[in-house]
């Protein structure tokens, strides 16, 4: 079922229950107070009609004519409930089960939903009894009984109730066509409503939708610069599209940049087994291009590997937690270290015993893409130092180098994926502009920071600062 259908469908009950209740109660009021108003005017008269024929001086055709003046029928009735005299309209009274009416409890002449309305107030005491009679045509009539005073019979005073009955029953009819007709009504202005409230949610369903469907997430669905919750979910949508094409558009780079990576040594690769092909080629040159071959290869292996760190990142794979010693794993990477320092002083500075939680892979990856980026970008001749010191609670860890730096404009960017300052500057600029990406996640997934300082064409500090393990 549609919103908009449940929408209209609530409004239309509720304003349907609301007048249904003001109608129901209205029709009970109205009734009511109709029919209480002739058993008050029945008692009444029967009461002066009793007074009167227990006058002395009074006649009693006199006092039957006067009642019907008062809008009532009288009938006299003896004990043995035969009729002794009724006024000049008693022919059309019907019977009297005399002993059947005074044998009974008041018989009320209203429906029992009625009763839900207030009484009228009526004289207490009242010493006959209420019932009602039927005429051959079915008419109703309310009768009223009560002993003469000098106990010789009955006084029955009659009101016939025909015309009470046809206009309760009119207004009966209306109070239940008006609460029908308000309820339709009702669901029907609910449905124009609901439609114009949910309109900015189709606009708003049918823009995503075509946006989802073409993938151009840099369109915006318009937000009608309202401040209402729809204004503010079409914000959120845009902001949710904003965010959607920044990935999309880095996934992009990304794909491209990795594609146009792995070109280059793999067509280095392809180039030199073709020249392994040619028979003539000198030995020397064989032995050349094989070694070229085998580097190339090596390169492609360490940037797939970067690569897939990178994407472990990207799907939020969380690393391993134990407590490492950093200093342990610091002069480790040292020792490897050596191997790629082409005659550079490296030395460890200081170091501190240290340790932090969390991978112990990953942690020895940071450093030594720290370290060899500083042998890459430092000339043979060059320093370069690391230190391992405890500060306040945190593991540092400085990586300090005398070789080419790094400019200004670079620095900003130096985290980015696949970003490498002017490859002239280094000796051997064989890097990928993967590593020091790597390094900032891995620092970033152990709670911790990195910063790098650097003066061009004197050197470069990179500091990683981690939470040491409580
Ligand atoms: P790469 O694999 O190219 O070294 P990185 O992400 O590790 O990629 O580094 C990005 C760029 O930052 C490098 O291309 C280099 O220009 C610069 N850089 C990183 N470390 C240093 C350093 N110690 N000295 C000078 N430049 C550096």
């Amino acid at each position: 079922m549609s919103l908009r259908l449940r929408l209209a469908l609530w409004y239309g009950s509720l304003t349907t229950l609301v007048v249904a209740l003001v109608c129901g109660y209205s029709y009970a009021v109205h009734s009511r107070t109709h029919y209480d108003e002739v058993d008050r005017v029945l008692h009444g008269v029967a009461a002066h009609v009793g007074e009167e024929l227990a006058a002395p001086a009074s006649r009693r055709e006199d006092v039957l004519e006067a009642s019907l003046l008062l809008g009532a029928g009288i009938r006299i009735l003896g004990r043995d409930g035969l009729v002794r005299d009724q006024s000049r309209n008693g022919a059309v009274i019907p019977d009297i089960d005399l002993p059947l009416l005074l044998a009974s409890r008041n018989v009320r002449p209203f429906s029992a939903f009625a009763t839900i309305a207030p009484a009228l107030h009526m004289p207490e005491d009242v010493p006959g009894h209420f019932g009602l009679l039927s005429d051959a045509l079915g008419n109703r009539l309310r009768i009223y009984v009560e002993p003469l005073r000098d106990s010789s019979g009955y006084l029955a005073a009659i009101i016939p109730l025909s015309h009470i009955d046809h206009a309760v029953l009119a207004f009966e009819r209306l109070m239940l066509l008006m609460s029908l007709g308000g309820g339709l009504v009702a669901f029907g202005a609910g449905w124009i409503v609901a439609r114009r409230a949910l309109h900015p949610v189709t606009a708003l369903t049918n823009a995503a939708a075509a946006i989802a469907e073409s993938r151009r997430f840099s369109e915006r669905v318009a937000d009608g610069q309202s401040h209402d919750e729809l204004g503010r979910l079409a914000d959120t949508f845009n902001q949710m599209l904003s965010s959607l094409q920044d990935t999309y558009e880095s996934q992009v780079r990304f794909v491209a940049a990795a594609s146009h990576e792995l070109r280059a040594p793999l067509t280095v690769i392809q180039a030199n087994l073709d020249l392994l092909q040619t028979a003539s080629m000198p030995g020397e040159d064989r032995v050349t291009a094989v070694a070229e071959a085998s580097a190339e290869a090596s390169r492609m292996a360490r940037l797939v590997g970067d690569l897939l760190v990178l994407a472990r990142a990207d799907a939020g794979i969380p690393i391993r937690r134990e407590s490492v010693e950093l200093d342990r794993v610091t002069i480790e990477v040292l020792g490897e270290a050596h191997h790629l320092a082409r005659g550079h002083h490296l030395e460890l500075a200081h170091v501190e015993p240290c340790a932090v939680w969390g991978d112990r892979d990953r942690l020895k990856q940071l450093l030594l893409n720290l370290v060899e980026n500083a042998i890459k970008y430092t000339p043979s001749t060059g320093r370069i130092e690391v230190a391992i010191t405890n500060r306040e609670g945190d593991a540092m860890v400085e990586i300090r180098d005398s070789g080419v730096g790094i400019s200004n404009e670079d620095l900003p960017h130096v985290f980015e994926r696949f970003f490498r300052a002017d490859p002239a500057r280094s000796r051997d600029p064989g890097g990928s502009g993967l590593g020091l990406s790597i390094a900032q996640w891995v620092t970033a997934q152990h709670g911790g920071t990195i910063t790098i300082t650097s003066q061009l064409g004197q050197g470069t500090i990179v500091s990683v600062r981690l939470p040491a393990a409580g």
